[in-house]
């Protein structure tokens, strides 16, 4: 693997070393330690589950997004409704909500910034009508106007009080922490996987597992093992500034569609986004950040803040996964044989959805 760029997230995080010899047969192997891969693990405790991951710890979007938890913003669904219609939005509003009441049951200690959303595109009629079916669906009232300060100016904007941030890369230790009898190996890259026998490479040699059942949890990287299993890369980078001062309501923020996002992070400024500007930039699944996307994100960082008087400390990229390359595109699950499944494509939303498929997996079993 080329050069390893860490995000604000896993920059202190120690690499495990290679994994030695891993058992010849296993009840279930779970392929890719992000949040896919950790989820399911949990849920499935108490059974015969090896993890195996080809990174020292994971190295795809769960340990470089944002860290929202969120069930969803007006002005990206808006544009989702006109694609997918109102009711795969709402239903897709109610997972993510089911998602997060997930994760925060199990982890009553994590720790989570309950600041809610603002979205900082024009109010319309449309979005008006969106957020008061959203609040009907929820039964309660998860959207409003409200005002917030941008910039330093103050404006209305969409509001979601149910929305908060977390530390992506904690919820990934915490998940490990809560899993002890799973077995995590790392630096194991899966090269075959397909009915009962995987073909592992563990630092140049070649070992197969045999397994009931595995779940191909790799994301972006899914094609790379299953040339047909339907899921686009979309590679997002983020910014992070120096601390800041600034007049900025500081929770999380979306601008342009919610292409481009923010937060604020141990008084820093965290942005990210310029998916939309720089196509020929984003269908990769190279983990490389590029200077073209720095530039965007430091034009929209002196947006939100008002000034420029910070210096960008932080960049990396991560990289999505679309099913049928659209937001909505399609289902993430994919059974590639009776004992094989691709769990794989959440796009921008697999902090949420990730705790629900994995409760559902499991419960299956
Ligand atoms: C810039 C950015 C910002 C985002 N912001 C948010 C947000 O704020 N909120 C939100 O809900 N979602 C966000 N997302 C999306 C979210 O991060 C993902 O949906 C989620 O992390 C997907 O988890 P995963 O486990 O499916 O995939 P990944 O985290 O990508 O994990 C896949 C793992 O598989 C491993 N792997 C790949 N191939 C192999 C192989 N052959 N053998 C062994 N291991 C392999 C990889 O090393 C990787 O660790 C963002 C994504 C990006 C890129």
């Amino acid at each position: 693997m080329s050069t390893r760029h860490p995000s604000y997230w896993d920059k202190d995080v120690e690499p495990a070393p290679p994994s030695g010899e891993l058992a010849k047969e296993v009840d279930v192997l779970i392929i890719g330690a992000g949040f896919m891969g950790r989820w399911l693990a949990y849920f499935l405790r108490g059974r015969d589950v090896q993890v195996v991951e080809r990174d020292g710890f994971g190295y795809g979007a769960s340990s470089r997004n944002a860290g929202f938890l969120t069930c969803g913003q007006i002005s990206e669904m808006l544009s989702d409704v006109a694609s997918a219609g109102f009711d795969r939005v709402i239903d897709t509003f109610l997972e993510r909500r089911q998602g997060i009441a997930i994760a925060r049951r199990e982890f009553p200690e994590l720790e989570v910034d309950p600041c809610g959303s603002f979205d900082y595109d024009p109010i319309t009629e449309q979005g008006r009508e969106l957020m008061g079916r959203l609040n009907a669906a929820a039964d309660e009232r998860v959207y409003s106007l409200k005002q917030a300060t941008l910039g330093g100016r103050s404006r209305e904007t969409y509001f979601n009080a149910a929305d908060g941030g977390v530390h992506p890369v904690q919820l990934m230790r915490e998940l490990q922490r809560a899993t002890p009898d799973a077995r995590f190996a790392f630096g194991v890259n899966a090269l075959t996987v397909a009915r009962g026998e995987a073909e592992l490479d563990i630092a140049g040699r070649r070992v197969c597992i045999r397994y009931n059942r595995a779940f191909i949890c790799t994301n972006a990287f899914a094609p790379e093992l299953f040339g047909s299993s339907e899921v686009v890369p979309g590679r997002g980078q983020v910014i992070v500034t120096s601390p800041v001062a600034t007049d900025t309501t500081r929770a999380l923020g979306y601008l342009n569609q919610g292409y481009d996002y923010f937060r604020f992070v141990d008084g820093r400024l965290l942005i990210g986004g310029g998916r939309n500007r720089f196509p020929a930039e984003t269908g990769t699944s190279e983990l490389r950040p590029t200077a073209h996307v720095k530039q965007w994100l430091e034009q929209q960082a002196e947006v939100v803040l008002g000034h420029r008087d910070w210096t960008t400390e932080y960049h990396w990229a991560g990289v999505m996964g679309f099913p049928c390359g659209g937001h909505l595109g399609g289902s993430p699950r994919r059974k590639v044989d009776p004992q094989t499944e691709v769990v794989a494509g959440f796009g921008g939303m697999g902090v949420a959805l990730t705790p629900l498929y994995a409760q559902r997996i499991a419960a299956e079993m």
